[in-house]
């Protein structure tokens, strides 16, 4: 009972029941800006949003209990961290929207052993997952966690830090600042989208700030990358003892990108950087890890789509839903929520096309 009232309290005090959340400047942010809406497009039945919307019309607590008891969800994540190097895990992240089955465990997430305790690549999306994480890493490399990298401020990687000490939390000040802006919205997007699983979960920002240069210790060279286009500011980090290079949400793979705080142009500027490096394996920050580029061809390829799409759409004069309407080209059928995330991506940038503030890339600096 006491967990419906935590599920159902959260968006009613954010008036989360329009759209997501949105920030004034009226872009969508929604749980993640990861497929965190709600799933009003579902085909057939009614949505959940709509749903809530009419229980909370109707304002009666029984009912709202009953209809989040019966959508209860095994409170576990069952992380399953799988070796991917010499004293390296990955636990994958499901290539799905945040629901209320998945709790949100959406984005990839790596663990590396260290001589000086485990070190921690994003957190999740929760105060639960965190949990999970900290003691699946102890478990792991038989010592606490002493150092968490923080890719980006989308609540599906920042999420757990809760479970963290606060002097290990580490990220460049872009993404402090922006948990110190959006962090409460995402909180009550994800508490409307994940439901009971994000119970206790508070938004904790880093402590140490981090820019780019290599950070030594236990054995371990950290290269951290401070880029910037999924979001204004975007940690990559690649440990050159392994070679392996932990991407964030810089890179997509076999899962379409999400764009609630991107620029594009810039996002392509990072991706050319990242491509220089010379790893032994890339891991996104949603889809598998894999030796090679394709995870930065593909999300390229990705951000080129849409914005020749949505431009192309806005220029012949299409209105937002006829540019939602607009056909894919035939490879990104096998891209994990293809259609989704486009459709996303048109409410992202139509209303800055409309209002003259996405620029052509030829007329950009
Ligand atoms: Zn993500």
């Amino acid at each position: 009972m006491d967990r419906a009232v935590t599920a159902a309290d959260r968006p009613m005090r954010s008036g989360g029941a329009d759209d997501g959340v949105r920030t004034d400047a009226g872009s969508a942010i929604t749980a993640a800006g990861h497929g965190g809406e709600p799933r009003d497009r579902a085909p057939a039945g009614v949505s959940r949003r709509e749903a809530l919307r009419a229980l909370a019309g109707v304002a009666s607590l029984p009912a709202i209990c009953a209809a989040f008891d019966a959508d209860a969800a095994p409170l576990s994540y069952n992380l399953s961290p799988q070796p991917i190097g010499d004293g390296v895990w990955l636990i994958r992240g499901a290539q799905e929207p945040i629901d209320r089955q998945n709790g949100g465990a959406i984005a990839n997430v790596v663990i590396f052993s260290s001589s000086e305790g485990a070190v921690v690549i994003d957190t999740g999306p929760s105060k639960r997952y965190g949990l999970e994480l900290a003691s699946a890493a102890e478990r792991l490399t038989g010592q606490p966690v002493v150092r968490v990298y923080i890719t980006h401020f989308h609540p599906d990687h920042v999420f757990g830090n809760q479970a963290f000490p606060a002097q290990s939390l580490a990220a460049p000040q872009g993404v402090v600042d922006g948990l110190e802006s959006l962090g409460e919205d995402f909180a009550a997007a994800m508490y409307y989208t994940a439901g009971d699983w994000m119970r206790g979960t508070e938004v904790v920002r880093p402590t140490r700030i981090v820019t780019s240069g290599t950070e030594a210790f236990g054995g371990r060279r950290f290269n951290l990358l401070t880029l910037a286009g999924h979001t204004n500011s975007d940690l990559a980090v690649f440990e050159e003892n392994s070679g392996i290079l932990v991407a964030g949400d810089l890179a997509f793979l076999d899962r379409a990108p999400t764009t609630p705080h991107a620029d594009l142009a810039t996002w392509r500027t990072s991706l050319t950087s990242l491509s220089t490096i010379e790893h032994r394996l890339l891991v996104p920050g949603h889809g598998p890890a894999e030796d090679g580029r394709r995870a930065f061809v593909q999300t390229r390829d990705w951000l080129d789509v849409i914005e020749a799409k949505i431009r192309g759409a806005f220029d012949r004069g299409l209105s937002m839903t006829e540019a939602i309407g607009e056909p894919l080209p035939a490879w990104t059928e096998k891209v994990a929520l293809a259609r989704y995330e486009y459709e996303r991506s048109v409410m992202h940038f139509y209303p800055k096309l409309e209002a003259g503030g996405w620029p052509r890339v030829d007329e950009k600096r």
